[in-house]
């Protein structure tokens, strides 16, 4: 069975063409700059990447040029279209209503336009990449993966925000939490990778890349998770301040006469890593400057490093235990030391970290870096959210 996943932004149109017999993917790549230009490369491994620039006024151009190159006779791996089985498209949000992996229909598409006003960034591309591809494979099933129905099992009490209960049932103002495609990836396969049924395991997932989350999960369930009613909650990002005071918010828009649109950009796009260095959003540019003794990247980092140390602090105490904590995702995996200033000083918890297994970790597989007589076991696990999203959508159409 042969299962393309898609993953829609407003400019761009990302695939993975998956061969699920042999685990493998067959082709990969992305187009960029839809509606303004155009351009994509297009990857078969063992073979030299393919790039070219090409007018894509909408997403249906995108998709035409995907298929064509899949099919292409150079460039191509398949021979045909007809021998895609199913599409799996990656939807950020589920609503209250999508609690898991659907095939993708009217009712769905319908009830995902209702929830744009609490999802205006990644729900109306996510809906552009569905209904384009209904129109070009209208014969083939299609099965939309929610970012946020990892989490439809966490109790109200964790969800709902102490604010006027109407902003809840009127206005939709709850906890969604997002990654949770990498997160629900990451623990089963952890727990495989330990030979542990996952229902034995309790488990600190830290998904930390440009965005950054961490879940709390117990038995397989996600049970609590750091983003909240958008992907803005939690810890410090790249870009994103994560969890402030929210009266900071009206303080700051009143005595800087910011807009509230203009104050979303400063919590989503000029805070986190880049706000507090003033530098970079990227976090090898940050280490590098601290590296080399600036002492805003280095507290930076220290911010980084305590935000998800007290998170997995609290996800101990509400699970009452720790059996695993998981590092995965750009810095999570390959970023030594955000792994070892977390770890350190956590031998109370039972967390204690192998520094030469950290150092000299093995990219891209399963790691263990625990440090012998540790009580927890510490993992580096690379994530695949559309391996995660090709494994759901062949379940679904079998
Ligand atoms: P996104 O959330 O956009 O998917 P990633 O998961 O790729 O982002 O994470 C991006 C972050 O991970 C950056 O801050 C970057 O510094 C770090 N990162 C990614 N790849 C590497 C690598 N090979 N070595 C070191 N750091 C990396």
């Amino acid at each position: 069975m042969k299962i393309l996943v898609i993953n829609a932004g407003s400019s761009s149109l990302k695939y993975q063409l998956f061969d699920m017999e042999k685990g493998e993917v067959m082709s990969k790549g992305g187009c960029e700059r839809i509606g303004a230009g155009g351009s994509i490369t297009h990857k078969v491994p063992g073979q030299e990447n393919y790039s070219m620039d090409v007018d894509l006024p909408t997403h249906d151009e995108a998709l035409q040029l995907v298929f064509s190159l899949l099919t292409d006779k150079v460039h191509g791996v398949i021979s045909g279209i007809d021998e895609i089985s199913a599409v799996g498209h990656r939807v950020a949000h589920g609503g209250e209503k999508y609690t898991k992996s659907s095939r993708v229909d009217k009712e769905l598409i319908d009830y995902l336009e209702t929830i744009v006003p609490i999802n205006p960034l990644h729900g109306p591309p996510a809906i552009l990449g569905m209904r384009a591809c209904l129109r070009l494979l209208p014969n083939v099933p299609q099965v939309a993966v929610f970012d946020t129905s990892f989490y439809s099992e966490i109790e109200d009490y964790r969800y709902i925000y102490a604010l006027p209960y109407e902003y809840y049932t009127e206005d939709k103002i709850r906890r969604y939490g997002f990654h949770g495609t990498s997160h629900r990836y990451v623990s089963q396969k952890t727990a495989e990778v330990l030979g542990k049924d996952i229902k034995d395991l309790k488990m600190i997932t830290c998904h930390l890349g440009n965005g950054s989350s961490i879940t709390a999960v117990d038995g397989g369930k996600a049970i609590d998770t750091s983003m909240g009613f958008t992907p803005q909650e939690g810890i410090a990002m790249g870009t994103r301040s994560g969890s402030i005071d929210p009266t900071i918010i009206p303080y700051i828009m009143k005595k800087r006469n910011i807009s509230p649109d203009e104050m979303s950009d400063v919590l989503n796009k000029k805070s986190g890593l880049l706000g507090i260095t003033g530098l970079s959003n990227d976090f090898r540019n940050c280490l590098a400057a601290a590296q080399s003794g600036n002492k805003r990247a280095e507290l930076a980092l220290k911010i980084l490093a305590n935000g998800i140390k007290k998170h997995i602090g609290a996800y101990a105490a509400e699970m009452n235990g720790l059996d695993v904590l998981v590092f995965t995702a750009g810095i999570g995996e390959n970023q030594s030391e955000i792994r070892r200033m977390t770890c350190e000083n956590m031998e109370w918890l039972g967390i204690e970290i192998d520094n030469d297994k950290n150092d000299n970790f093995t990219r891209g597989v399963p790691f263990d870096i625990t440090k012998e007589g540790s009580k927890v076991k510490v993992m580096i696990v690379p994530t695949d959210e559309e391996y995660m999203i090709a494994l759901d959508t062949q379940s679904l159409v079998k």
